[in-house]
């Protein structure tokens, strides 16, 4: 995502590019991330409607098949690297494959093969973090599961973050086993921890087994079944499961670059950048994306937009800061979890003076003419200014809504006007008025 694009725009400028990566191109997003998970959701979701549906004139036999579904996925993802590469070809992009690491402060090599640059944007995403545990091998990582041609019967999330309850969310619609082992006290840490109770309380309605504080110290194999040792709230266990799945957080991808090289200083969080997203230490080198300790979330929009101030700087020098006000997060279970602006406990920790509506809203049309019975809200809106500071959603549909709230806040659209303004009914845009 981010390297692409400042690749195209660099390009398209005049400049001579090149771009490289160690496996087909397209990115985490199109070929192993939001687009094919959210085909997968997709599925899951259609089949959820028509069994909440039960009783309300919709007679149910249908099942996820999760081959069909998979071979769906692929006619998404499958064309991607071709289409890349022929569109890099088209630009006069020069594309390299393999794995690049730094020689000096200006030039990279690949198999071997030199190539120097007046820049280098830095662009490599990130990856599952280890888990440093005996039986490491045996767990299968987001891209292993978006690529699996059978959905085993017994399936064991390890962290309980986005990746790993859209996974177990999309399992459970499959009619599969689901575990979440998750380590700290709540799941989906960034989100509000009042929805994402309600979600908590509905994927235990759906069957999962959720255990929290849960750390997991080694994973064993027998014949194709595993054993999962965990220690859960203090107590040794073991639990029995065909497909142990890695979801406990992703870290910036710089390892085996050899940042040192280019004296590129980089931390846990990834390429040190000022707010031109500029190598602190060499200012030949730009970082975008989920690679860049930037302050942005890692996620698509924000790599695209972090690749286009780079671009920016690079064509016309330094002007064009980053900045991340309003960037709207979704997990996309089923129903959605959405997030925009502040949390109630970072609008209290900035000693800010602000109201809060908050409803479960399952007894509304909008959710009862769907079935879902799990759907809700909070809004914070400041006294003063009537600014709304952050929006958080859950039910259907949140994860478009979400946008409306990450408009308003970032355009100081104020609450009354937004309540103003007219929406088409029944959408679930309609219910926003009553949310403020
Ligand atoms: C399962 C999953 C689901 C996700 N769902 C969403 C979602 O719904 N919405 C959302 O906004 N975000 C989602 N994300 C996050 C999103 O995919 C990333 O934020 C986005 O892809 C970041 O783009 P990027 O350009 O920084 O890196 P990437 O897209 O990861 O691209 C980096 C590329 O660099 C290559 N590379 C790494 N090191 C080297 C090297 N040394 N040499 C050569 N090439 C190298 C990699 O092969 C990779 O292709 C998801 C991620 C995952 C894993």
């Amino acid at each position: 995502m981010a390297g692409s694009t400042v690749a195209t725009a660099c390009r398209a400028a005049g400049w001579q590019v090149a771009i490289v990566d160690s496996l087909p191109f397209g990115g985490t997003c199109a070929l192993r991330g939001c687009d094919p998970k959210k085909v997968l959701v997709g599925g899951a979701e259609v089949l959820d409607w028509a069994r909440r549906m039960r009783g309300r004139g919709i007679q149910n036999g249908s099942r996820l098949d999760w081959p069909d579904l998979m071979r769906f996925k692929r006619t998404f993802t499958d064309p991607v690297p071709k289409d890349r590469e022929e569109s890099f070809a088209k630009a006069g992009i020069a594309a390299f494959h393999g794995r690049a690491h730094f020689v000096d402060r200006s030039a990279v090599e690949i198999n071997r093969e030199l190539l120097e640059a007046r820049h280098i944007v830095i662009a490599t995403g990130a990856k599952p973090r280890k888990l440093n545990i005996p039986g490491e091998q045996y767990v299968t990582t987001s891209d292993q599961f978006l690529n699996l041609d059978s959905l085993p019967e017994r399936i064991l999330f390890i962290g309980g973050g986005y990746v790993s309850m859209e996974f177990a969310h999309i399992s459970l619609r499959a009619d599969r086993e689901v575990t979440v082992l998750h380590r700290g006290e709540r799941l989906l840490e960034g989100f509000d921890p009042d929805l994402v109770q309600q979600l908590f309380e509905k994927t235990q309605r759906l069957g999962a087994r959720i255990h929290l504080q849960a750390e997991v110290k080694a994973v064993e194999e027998n014949n194709g079944a595993l054993r999962v040792h965990a220690q859960v709230a203090g107590a040794e266990n073991i639990l029995a499961t065909d497909l142990a799945v890695h979801g406990a957080g992703r870290i910036p991808d710089i390892d085996d670059l050899n940042l040192a090289a280019a004296y590129v200083e980089a931390g846990p969080r990834g390429v040190k950048v000022n707010e031109y997203l500029q190598s602190v230490s060499n200012p030949a080198v730009y970082a975008a994306g989920d690679v860049a300790a930037s302050g942005g979330p890692p996620l698509t929009p924000v790599a695209g937009y972090e690749a286009r101030v780079v671009a920016a700087n690079l064509l016309e020098g330094n002007h064009r800061q980053a900045s991340y006000i309003a960037v709207p997060t979704v997990a996309f279970t089923i129903p959605p979890l959405a997030s925009v602006g502040l949390s109630e406990r970072s609008a209290r920790e900035r000693g800010l003076k602000f109201r809060v509506h908050r409803e479960t809203t399952s007894s509304w049309y909008s959710s009862r003419r769907v079935a879902e019975d799990c759907s809700g809200f909070k809004v914070l809106i400041k006294d003063e200014t009537d600014q709304v500071l952050g929006a958080h959603l859950i039910g259907p549909h949140a994860e478009e809504v979400i946008n409306l709230f990450a408009l308003a806040i970032s355009s100081n659209t104020h609450a009354s006007d937004l309540r103003d303004r007219i929406f088409a009914y029944p959408t679930l845009a309609s219910d926003v008025g009553y949310m403020l």
